[in-house]
C-alpha cells in the first residue's frame, strides 16, 4: 500500500476495503520512520491529520466521497495554510501563522483531500537541491547522501519515498520538474494562469505555478483538475482557461499521429552520457508506440537561464521587501532604531542565497541599469515564447531531458552558484514562456533516476498528460521504488 497511487487508494476507499483513517495512520507511521533519515517534512501534525481523516470518513459515510475524499496529500511550506505554520523555509518567517488557506488548499479541502504537513523546500524557493532551506537540507531516497533537487526537494522526496503518496510543489523555473525528475516521480506545472497564486508566497509573481508531484500521471491529473480554475483573488488567474477532459487524458495506451519535437539545444555537450542514453531510448519507445520524431530548433535556449536570473531576483527583489519583521516573522533583538530594526532582522532572517537574488534583482532594477538588464531580459523573453509558437506550427508536443544531470552529492555545488543555477537549462524556458511543462521518470543512470519533459501549448495540459500516460503504460520506471524505504516488499 504504501507506494501505491492516489488512483489505487482511492479505489480501495471507494470498495470499502480501506478507511482514510487507516490510510492516514500508515503515512503518519512512515513520516515517523523515515523523516529523521530524510528530513522532508519540517512539520507534522498527526492529530490534526488523523482528525481530517475522521472527518472525510464521516463526510464520505453521510454525502459519498468527493474528487479526492480520504487522500493524503503533503504541501510544501510556500502555501499559506490556516492550520499550523507557514515559514518557505525561512527564518525570517519564524512564528508566522498565515491568516487564511491559499486557494488551491481551499480546493484540496473541498475535494476532501487529507492535508499531510509541509514539506522541506528551498528558503523562499530559491534553489535547485533543497540545501538553502533554514530547516537543513533534504535527502534523496534512491542515495541519501544526494540532494534530492529543490527547490520543492521535500515534497519530492515524501513522495518517492512513500511517505505521502502525493504532494503540492511550486515551479517558479523548474521547482516541480526538476525534483521530480531526480527522485523518480511525476510532477507537473500547469500553463501560467491555470492555478491560482492567492496565498502561495510569492518568488516571482510572473513565473510561480503550482502543481502536483506524484507517483503517476493520472494521479498528476486527478490533482490539477482540482486545483485549476478562475480565482477573482489573484489577477493572473485566467478567466477563461479552455476546460480540459483531465482523466480522459490519461487513458492513451499509443501516440499514433503524434508528432514530437525534439530540440538540438536540449541534447548538447556537458549533458551526463547515461542520462542521454535514457532520454534517446524514451523516444525510441514513443516511435514504436507511433510517434513521429521531428528534429527542431529553439534557438533562444542559450539565453533563458541569464534572462531567468535578471527576472526571478527583480521580482524576488520586490516581493521580498514585504519582510520587514514589523508585523510578523523574526525581529532583531533591541534594535536601535527603526532603520536598525529593518537591516538587522533582515540580515539575520534571510540567508545567502535570498541576500544574493534580493541584491541582483534591486540592481537590475535600479534606474541606471533597468534597460540594460531588466528590459534585455524580458525581450529575451519574448524570443523565447516566439520560438515555442514557431515550434508548435510543426509539432504537437516537445520532450527533453528534464536535467542534464542526476541527484549530486549534498554540498558538491553549494560554494558555485552558477554551477547551481544551471542545473534548471532545461525547465527555465518553459516557466519563461508560460507554458505547462511534465516531467516523468524514463531510466536510471549509475542507479538514480532520470526524468523525461514534455512540453506542450498553452492550455493544452491533455497533450502532456496524454503522451506521459502512454509512455508511461508502455513502461515500468514509475513503478520502482527505492531501497531502504520498506519498497523492496
Ligand atoms: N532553481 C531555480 C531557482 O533557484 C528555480 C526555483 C523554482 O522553480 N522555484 O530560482
Amino acid at each position: 500500500m504504501p507506494f501505491s497511487s492516489l488512483s489505487h487508494i482511492q479505489d480501495r476507499l471507494n470498495h470499502g476495503e480501506t478507511t482514510a483513517i487507516e490510510v492516514a495512520k500508515l503515512y503518519l507511521d512512515r513520516i515517523t520512520e523515515h523523516n529523521k533519515t530524510l528530513n522532508a517534512f519540517v512539520h507534522i501534525d498527526d492529530e490534526h491529520v488523523l482528525a481530517q481523516a475522521k472527518a472525510s470518513d464521516t463526510y464520505r459515510a453521510e454525502h459519498g466521497a468527493r474528487a479526492l475524499e480520504g487522500l493524503p496529500i503533503a504541501i510544501k511550506d510556500i502555501f499559506c495554510t490556516q492550520h499550523g505554520p507557514t515559514r518557505c523555509c525561512s527564518k525570517i518567517l519564524e512564528g508566522f501563522e498565515a491568516p487564511y488557506d491559499a486557494h488551491v488548499i481551499t480546493k484540496l479541502k473541498e475535494a476532501g483531500a487529507v492535508l499531510v504537513g509541509k514539506t522541506n523546500m528551498d528558503e523562499f524557493a530559491m534553489g535547485s537541491s533543497n540545501e538553502t532551506s533554514a530547516f537543513g537540507a533534504c535527502h534523496n531516497p534512491w542515495d541519501t547522501s544526494r540532494i534530492p533537487g529543490g527547490s520543492s526537494g521535500g515534497s519530492a522526496s515524501a513522495v518517492a519515498a512513500a511517505l505521502t503518496p502525493a504532494a503540492l510543489g511550486t515551479d517558479t523555473g523548474g521547482s516541480i520538474r526538476q525534483p521530480a525528475s531526480l527522485t523518480g516521480i511525476t510532477g507537473l506545472k500547469p500553463t501560467y494562469g491555470r492555478v491560482s497564486r492567492r496565498g502561495i508566497i510569492a518568488f516571482a509573481s510572473s513565473l510561480d505555478q503550482a502543481g502536483p508531484m506524484t507517483r503517476n500521471v493520472k494521479d498528476a491529473a486527478m490533482i490539477t483538475s482540482v486545483i485549476s480554475g478562475h480565482d477573482a483573488g489573484d489577477a493572473t488567474s485566467v478567466a477563461d482557461a479552455p476546460e480540459l477532459d483531465w482523466l480522459g487524458a490519461c487513458d492513451k495506451k499509443d501516440m499514433k499521429g503524434l508528432r514530437i519535437g525534439v530540440p538540438k539545444e536540449y541534447f548538447v555537450e556537458g549533458m551526463d552520457a547515461e542520462v542521454r542514453a535514457s532520454v534517446e531510448n524514451a523516444l525510441k519507445q514513443c516511435e514504436d508506440l507511433g510517434a513521429e520524431l521531428i528534429d527542431i530548433s529553439l534557438p533562444n535556449t542559450n539565453l533563458a537561464v541569464a534572462a531567468y536570473y535578471v527576472i526571478a531576483p527583480s521580482e524576488a527583489s520586490a516581493n521580498l521587501s514585504r519582510y520587514d519583521s514589523v508585523r510578523f516573522g523574526h525581529r532583531c533583538k533591541n534594535p536601535e532604531d527603526l532603520l536598525d530594526m529593518y537591516t538587522r532582522s533582515r540580515d539575520e532572517g534571510f540567508g545567502a542565497e535570498v541576500k544574493r537574488r534580493i541584491l541582483t534583482g534591486a540592481f537590475a532594477l535600479s534606474s541606471g541599469y533597468y534597460d540594460a538588464y531588466y528590459l534585455k531580459a524580458q525581450q529575451v523573453r519574448t524570443l523565447i515564447s516566439q520560438d515555442f509558437k514557431d515550434a508548435f506550427e510543426k509539432v504537437d508536443v516537445i520532450a527533453t531531458p528534464t536535467s542534464p544531470i542526476t541527484a549530486f552529492k549534498l554540498g558538491e555545488k553549494t560554494d558555485d552558484p552558477l554551477t547551481m543555477y544551471l542545473s534548471d537549462i532545461y525547465t527555465i524556458a518553459v516557466n519563461l514562456a508560460g507554458l505547462p511543462g511534465l516531467s516523468q521518470p524514463c531510466g536510471f543512470a549509475e542507479g538514480l533516476p532520470v526524468g523525461l519533459q514534455w512540453i506542450a501549448p498553452a492550455w493544452r495540459e491533455d497533450v502532456l498528460l496524454g503522451a506521459a500516460a502512454a509512455y508511461e503504460a508502455a513502461t515500468d520506471w514509475h513503478t520502482k521504488v527505492p531501497t531502504g524505504f520498506g519498497g523492496e516488499s
